[in-house]
């Protein structure tokens, strides 16, 4: 069988189950945007890991190598925003063909360094080989959360309020404007490019719906809204209903969309690595939740809301309701 007959995420629910051997101090195995592992103090152990590959996820002429150190970093960290928690430790491992200079190296840690410093993180460890032909990154990180605070994909309830934490599909296109040059003014294109290679982890505002008391599931965005909505739904046993109304594009993107005779709602549903995080938020809380993100110079944007019908539904803006099959980013199908 081919890997592309089940998919990325078809293969990660066949292997989940031979996962936890011993279950003693294992909060959360596979499937979730860290593993949670619960510890003698106050606190959880968070852990989570991302490959990066030269071809696959980056090329090389994209980004300097500070550039590239950095988003190795960040993408990890995400995955801790995502669970609620403060990163602590990150190890790196480097799989490095012929044609990557020491001075690219270099940079490539200047840059992984200076991203770890701004969010107290320690470089402890790693492994280095060879490779034949392309890069490959990979990064580990851990964090801590106090263990009430922890948030999970699963846990969405229907009436819970859909929000995110920052403009959707500008990564996205930050991808197809490195990929296929368009002619359009830098002022369109180098927002949209940084996206893609400086996101920011969303610490401050994984930290802000852990301790609201108001967050019942959250997950940070690497695959696309289509994508890591069906995934808390999925987890939750719930569905979804998604504004058209409230997916607003921003500048850059509606002008880069305009100009290659695209809607920018495709990049907003499919386009994948903007690290927002998406997060349920139970209706009672709403208000207050929004005013203390407002107070903290946060933007949550509220989208739609979780349903007890299953699968997402886009309610279109001529009020059409139509399924919203996941268009997002799946390595294999
Ligand atoms: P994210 O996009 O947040 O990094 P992924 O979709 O990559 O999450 O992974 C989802 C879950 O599957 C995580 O718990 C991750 O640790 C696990 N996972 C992914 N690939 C593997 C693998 N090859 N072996 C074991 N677990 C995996
Ligand atoms: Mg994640």
């Amino acid at each position: 069988m081919k890997l592309r007959e089940i998919g990325e995420f078809g293969f990660i629910d066949r292997i989940a189950p031979l996962g936890a051997m011993r279950s003693q101090g294992v909060v959360k195995g596979i499937g979730d945007d860290c593993a949670v592992i619960s510890l003698e103090g106050p606190e959880h152990l968070l852990v989570t890991t991302d490959l990066l590959v030269e071809g696959v996820h980056f090329l090389m002429e994209w980004a300097p190598a500070e550039v590239i150190g950095a988003k190795a970093l960040a993408v990890n960290l995400s995955d801790i925003a995502a669970c609620g928690g403060r990163p602590r430790d990150a190890f790196i491992s480097l799989a490095i063909p012929e044609s990557v200079t020491v001075e690219w190296l270099d940079g490539f840690y200047q840059g992984m360094s200076q991203t770890a410093q701004r969010y107290g993180v320690n470089l402890l460890g790693g492994d280095t080989t060879g490779s034949k032909q392309y890069l490959v990154i990979n990064v580990a990180v851990t964090g801590l959360v106090p263990r009430h605070e922890v948030l999970f994909r699963h846990g969405a309830r229907a009436g819970d309020i859909i929000v995110v934490s920052g403009p959707m599909g500008e990564s996205g296109m930050g991808v197809e404007i490195l990929l296929k040059r368009p002619d359009l003014p830098e002022e369109v294109t180098r927002p949209l490019i940084r996206a893609q290679l400086e996101p920011r982890p969303h610490i401050e505002e994984g930290r802000l719906l852990a301790t609201s008391g108001a967050c019942s599931a959250a997950i940070d965005m690497s695959d696309g809204l289509s994508s890591d909505l069906g995934h808390i739904c999925k987890q939750s046993g719930v569905g979804a209903l998604v504004y058209e109304s409230c997916l607003h594009a921003g500048q850059e993107l509606a002008a880069a969309a305009e100009a290659m005779g695209q809607n920018p709602l495709r990049w907003i549903l499919g386009g994948g690595e903007d690290y927002v995080l998406i997060a349920a938020i139970k209706p009672d809380m709403l208000e207050e939740f929004l005013r203390r993100a407002e107070e903290n110079r946060m933007t949550f944007l509220r989208i739609g809301e979780f349903t007890e019908q299953p699968g997402i539904q886009l309610v279109r803006s001529d009020g059409r309701i139509t399924p919203l099959r996941a268009s997002g980013w799946d390595h294999f199908a």
